[in-house]
């Protein structure tokens, strides 16, 4: 959806007053957008950053308003909002790609690929996909479950594309500029990954990232194994609530003879935790928050999955990635 759709259909919608949610590399737009809608509506703009179509504010923020527009995400089809809420998604301008920038896959015996992207690059993949079955590849697009919108989408926070087609590829090419999703696909189908960086027009493999993030991940971890006092959190965000599971966590620590306690968070903030005086942190909310900010904390801050690794509730000893499934 355009901003010029988006306008339509709050007119149909006979919205009077509306939110706008705007991600923070989308924020110098801010006077632009808040202009524009205001020629025939009563506009508020959060001032909070919104990484994801999971996070749609609170009730304090929302409660006056007719109609949410956010911008930047798509929707997550699986997620009952409780407001009316419209996504206006920006998609990466598209540009032109060398053949010569594709052989680093073919050198490495790669036939069958499995396209892969963040969905601000999904154009992009639409048109890598042609490019690829023009050099003679395989190409696959896999099916996603309820949390994505579109074939062969990633979020930090599910892979299910990249399951779906694990059996079929040599190996993943994701176009996408962050290195998460790359590893989360990685390390949740054992198959190798290859981003398609298109601000530096390359592709390289992602296994030494692997390598490094795996070395980081366990060192900040394995500390938890001699906790007495854990914070298991729920996230209140919309899209990342998960109460049942924190309170099966908080059962499992009860179980071993230590200390719990359930708490809540909105914006997630290192310095509680110390007020709190815990030695670690379960947080069941956004996958990416215990890992991308690992180290602004004091204490461990393990997802739900590494926390049944670290103590034995999984067999398995491969690291797992953190999903919210749909
Ligand atoms: Fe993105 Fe995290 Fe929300 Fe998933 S839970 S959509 S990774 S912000």
């Amino acid at each position: 959806m355009e901003v010029d759709d988006a306008i339509i259909r709050l007119r149909e919608m006979k919205a009077s007053k509306i939110l706008l949610q705007i991600p923070d590399g989308l924020k110098p737009e801010s006077f632009n957008l808040f202009n524009k809608f205001s020629k025939e509506f009563n506009v508020i703009i959060s001032s909070q950053s919104f990484y994801g179509a999971c996070d749609i504010g609170n009730m304090e923020v929302y409660r006056d308003v007719d109609c949410i527009v956010q911008f930047g995400h798509s929707e997550i089809p699986n997620i009952k909002y409780t407001k009316p809420i419209l996504f206006i998604e920006y998609f990466y301008k598209q540009i032109e790609l060398d053949d010569d920038i594709f052989s680093i896959l073919a050198e490495n015996l790669v036939k069958n690929v499995g396209l892969l992207s963040s969905v601000q690059y999904y154009k992009e993949m639409e048109y890598v996909n042609g490019k690829l079955k023009e050099l003679g590849y395989n190409v696959i697009v896999g099916n996603v479950d309820g949390r994505m919108k579109y074939p062969g989408q990633v979020l930090g926070c599910n892979f299910s594309a990249a399951h779906s087609i694990a059996a079929k590829v040599d190996a993943y090419l994701l176009v996408s500029t962050g290195l998460f999703h790359g590893i989360g696909a990685q390390l949740s189908t054992d198959k190798p990954v290859y981003i398609l960086d298109l601000n530096n027009r390359s592709i390289r493999n992602i296994q030494p990232d692997i390598d490094k993030f795996l070395r980081k991940r366990y060192a900040r971890i394995e500390p938890a194994i001699d906790a007495k006092k854990f914070a298991i959190v729920i996230d209140t965000k919309i899209g990342q609530y998960r109460k049942k599971l924190a309170y099966s966590i908080y059962n499992r620590v009860k179980g071993m003879g230590r200390d719990a306690i359930i708490v809540t968070a909105d914006n997630i903030n290192p310095v509680d935790f110390q007020n709190l005086m815990c030695d670690a942190v379960v947080f069941t909310g956004c996958p990416r928050v215990s890992i991308d900010d690992e180290d602004k904390f004091s204490m461990p801050v393990l997802t739900p999955i590494e926390f049944e690794q670290l103590f034995g509730f999984k067999s398995n000893n491969k690291y797992i990635m953190d999903e919210i499934v749909g």
